[in-house]
Order: structure tokens, then C-alpha cells, then sequence
């Protein structure tokens, strides 16, 4: 039964099962069609004999046994030529072989002028007899019977069922090693494929099939595979990254907390300079703090436990609600925020993500850019997209690192993130709200002239 559990078994014994049935219906429809044939050619040797009989009797115009003159030496294959005169009594018989007994109700059926057919067997012979009446002027004046061998027909068809025997199985053998032959072949590459799939673990994603497959469709099985292996080791490689950035990016505060907190406990100070360190690690936990909420977030995210609310929301309203409450910020750093008022748009959207999401750029800009410059929001309409800008006239971003902005934890400049206390995440979370919303982010910036990020959401 183990075998039963191989598709190159099983497909095998199905082709050759369908193959067996064809190949027996069409031998049993010639062995019938060749029968057929072998036994009308009987017949009408059989009736050939009646007629020539018959053309006697008829050309007499009586039928009168002492003037007939029959061929007394049988025909081909004839064992007996029998006939009969109008009262039932058999006038002629020219019987060769061993006796073949006679059949009166034939006899009586052929006198009242029917056709009658009979099989005996006399001796090792078969034969085929037919009894018909002998007529002259329109009148039944007799009957004939023949006998005819069917033992050429009979030995012509043994021979051909033994042939058809022989190539029936020669066929059902050759079938089945060539189907199983097939099958194996077009079934390998699916025993490479488990076999160095069974290889391939989490730990080691780096093993692809590779295998040099045509294009059909387990070469396209084979190549999806592979594309599947590549994006789950680029998952995994991704979360490994993750994991580490996390951690590192915590190590830092606690390494300040721990350095400032053994410094102090050194020896006695006074109260300002506990309140000094106390600042220190306060501001570490700040950071702490930040950065373990917009990990939660991200991961909260990335499992689609974060409901967003679709609510009607007028664009300008939240934009300046922004633009107000990053303000202080910008002043400590004598930076002007402007609004480019572009006339109210209607939103379907979460209120409080859209804000986290403008609250992160605008937060960004006033970071990054330098004591006296500028940041400005502005937004229009584009198709059914509201397109909202927010730049600034800082630094901008080398363009090498463009691409990456968006990724967790990547910075352009470690350090100045660092010193301004940021954690590396604002840009993905912005990127995530974006897209929940069905929109999307992207940053421009030629360096020295400044950053602008572009987010497209769609109207209502
Ligand atoms: P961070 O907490 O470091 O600001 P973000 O994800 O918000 O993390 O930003 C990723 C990086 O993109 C920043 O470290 C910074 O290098 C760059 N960046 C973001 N906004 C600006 C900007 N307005 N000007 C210049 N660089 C920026």
C-alpha cells in the first residue's frame, strides 16, 4: 500500500488501467469484426453450393433424384452435400467424413420453404449446416442440406487471439515501464525540491533550489519557491536587525542612567548636584519612554491590533492643530513655522494618527533645522488625493540615504538624531499611518537646500 502513496505509482496505474480497457475494447472489436467476415465468407460458400444445386433442379424443371446429376466429390471445406425429395426422403448424399446425423424438423422446415442453420460436430470436425428448399416452376420439390467446415475459421481466429494476447501484454508491460519511467523523470526535480527544502530552517535561509528547471510547472513551483525562501529570509534577517537595533537603542540610556548613578553614589554631594544627575537620568528615561511607545506602536502596528477610525476630518483643522502645538519647540529655536492655507479638505481618516503623523514631520523639521530657519505646511488637492508638503531649510538628506529613511531605526546622522533625542522611529511610524490610511509617503531633498515630505491621502 506504501507504494499507493506515490504520485509516480499512482499515475502510472491509472495511464496503464485506461490504456488495458482501450486496448481490450478494441481487440474485442476486431476479434468481433474478423469473426463476423470469417463466417459471411461460410455463408456464402454455403449458399453458393444451394444455388448451384438449385440451378440444376431448376433446369430440369422437376426435381427428379435419378436425373440430377450432382457433383459427387465435395467442394472445398464441403464434408456433405444431402438431398431430400418433396416427401422428406434423402435421394443424395455424397458424406466424406465421419456421419452427421440428420435433422428432420430442418428438413420439414426447409419443405415448407424456410432457411434453416444448424452447428454439429461429427467426429473432430465442426460444421456449419444450412437446409434449404429446392424449388422448380415457383413449387417446393425438395430440400438441400450442406455441411461446411468452420475449422479454418475457428483456427484463423485462435491464431489471432493468441496474437492479440501476446500484444496485449507486450503493450500493458512496455506501458507500464514506460509510464513508470516517465513519471519518474518528469517527478524528480519534486524529490530535489523536498530534499533541499527539508534543508532549508530558520536558522538558515540562505539555501535556495536553484534548480535549472524549464519553464512549466514545476520549474514554476520551484522558482516560487525560492522567490517565497528569499522574502521570508529577508523577513527574518529584517526582525533579527530589528531586534538588535531595539536592544542597542535601549542599551544607550540605560548605560547613561547606570554611568550617571555611579558617579553620584562616588561620594556625597549636594542637593544640586543630585538634582543634576536626577535631570540626566530623567531625561534618559524620557528617551526610554519614547522609544519603548513607538516600539509598541510599530509593533502593535505590524500585528493590526491598532483600530484606525474613519472619520470625517477637515485637513486644515489638524494641520494647524500641529502647526500650534509644535510652536514653543520651533520658538526655542527661533524657527518660523507658516501655514500655507489652501482652503478647507475633507478627510475620512483617524484624527489622532493623522496628527501623530504631521506632529512627526513637523517635529523633525524643527530638529533638524538649523536656529533661524523655516518650516512650512501646506497642502492642495491632486485628482482624488490631498498632496500635503511639509519642508523645511535645514540640512536636507544625502541623497544616499533617501531610500532608507523610512526604515526602522535608520538614521542619517546617528549622532545629531541622537543628541536631539530622537529614536529612529518617527518615519516608519509616519509611513505605517500613512499607508493604513490608503496613502503614502515620500521624501525629496537636494542636500543644502532643505527636506520636503510629500504625503498623498486619499479625499473622501
Ligand atoms: P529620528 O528619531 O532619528 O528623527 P526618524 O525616523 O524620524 O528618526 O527620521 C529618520 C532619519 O531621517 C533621521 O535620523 C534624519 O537623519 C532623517 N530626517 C528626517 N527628517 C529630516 C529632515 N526634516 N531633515 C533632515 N533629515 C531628516
Amino acid at each position: 500500500m506504501g507504494a499507493l502513496r506515490s504520485i509516480r505509482v499512482r499515475l502510472t496505474l491509472l495511464y496503464v488501467a485506461l490504456l488495458a480497457v482501450i486496448l481490450a475494447a478494441f481487440a474485442i472489436g476486431v476479434y468481433f469484426a474478423l469473426r463476423e467476415a470469417l463466417y459471411s465468407n461460410l455463408d456464402d460458400s454455403l449458399d453458393n453450393r444451394v444455388a448451384l444445386i438449385q440451378s440444376i433442379v431448376a433446369e430440369d424443371g422437376e426435381f427428379d433424384p435419378a436425373h440430377i446429376g450432382l457433383p459427387g466429390d465435395p467442394f472445398e471445406h464441403e464434408e456433405f452435400a444431402r438431398v431430400y425429395d418433396a416427401s422428406g426422403e434423402l435421394v443424395f448424399d455424397n458424406t466424406a467424413g465421419a456421419p452427421v446425423p440428420e435433422d428432420p424438423a430442418d428438413v420439414q422446415a426447409a419443405l415448407s420453404g424456410r432457411t434453416a442453420e444448424r452447428r454439429e460436430r461429427a467426429g473432430s470436425v465442426h460444421l456449419v449446416i444450412h437446409t434449404e428448399p429446392l424449388r422448380a416452376d415457383n413449387a417446393i420439390v425438395g430440400a438441400v442440406e450442406i455441411g461446411l467446415s468452420d475449422d479454418d475459421a475457428r483456427d484463423t481466429l485462435g491464431v489471432f487471439i493468441l496474437i492479440l494476447a501476446i500484444a496485449y501484454a507486450a503493450s500493458v508491460i512496455v506501458a507500464t515501464g514506460a509510464g513508470l519511467l516517465l513519471a519518474t523523470r518528469a517527478l524528480a526535480p519534486i524529490d530535489r525540491l523536498t530534499g533541499v527544502a527539508r534543508r532549508i530552517t530558520a536558522d538558515d535561509l540562505s539555501q535556495r533550489l536553484n534548480l535549472d528547471l524549464p519553464d512549466d510547472e514545476l520549474g514554476r513551483l520551484a522558482r516560487t519557491f525560492d522567490e517565497m525562501i528569499a522574502r521570508l529570509d529577508d523577513a527574518f534577517r529584517r526582525q533579527r536587525q530589528f531586534t538588535a537595533d531595539a536592544s542597542h537603542e535601549l542599551r544607550t540610556p540605560l548605560t547613561v542612567i547606570k554611568g550617571q548613578t555611579e558617579v553620584a553614589l562616588q561620594r556625597d554631594r549636594d542637593v544640586e548636584g543630585y538634582k543634576e544627575v536626577l535631570r540626566a537620568v530623567n531625561s534618559e528615561v524620557d528617551r526610554m519612554i519614547r522609544l519603548v511607545s513607538s516600539l509598541l506602536t510599530l509593533a502593535r502596528a505590524d500585528a493590526r491590533q491598532i483600530p484606525i477610525a474613519r472619520e470625517p476630518v477637515s485637513l486644515g483643522e489638524v494641520i494647524r492643530d500641529a502647526a500650534d502645538q509644535i510652536r514653543p519647540a520651533a520658538a526655542a529655536k527661533t524657527i518660523a513655522v507658516s501655514v500655507r492655507d489652501a482652503g478647507d479638505l475633507r478627510l475620512s481618516a483617524d484624527q489622532d494618527l493623522l496628527l501623530q503623523l504631521l506632529l512627526n514631520l513637523l517635529d523633525n523639521a524643527v530638529k533638524y533645522t538649523p536656529s533661524g530657519g523655516s518650516v512650512e505646511v501646506a497642502w492642495s488637492r491632486t485628482g482624488d488625493h490631498a498632496e500635503i508638503r511639509v519642508s523645511d531649510t535645514g540640512p536636507g538628506i544625502p541623497p544616499e540615504d533617501l531610500p532608507h529613511i523610512f526604515d526602522r531605526f535608520y538614521r542619517a546622522d546617528t549622532a545629531r538624531s541622537r543628541a536631539e533625542g530622537g529614536v529612529g522611529l518617527g518615519l516608519s511610524i509616519s509611513r505605517w499611518i500613512a499607508e493604513a490610511h490608503g496613502g503614502a509617503i515620500r521624501a525629496e531633498s537636494a542636500p543644502g537646500h532643505g527636506a520636503a515630505f510629500i504625503v498623498h491621502l486619499p479625499l473622501v
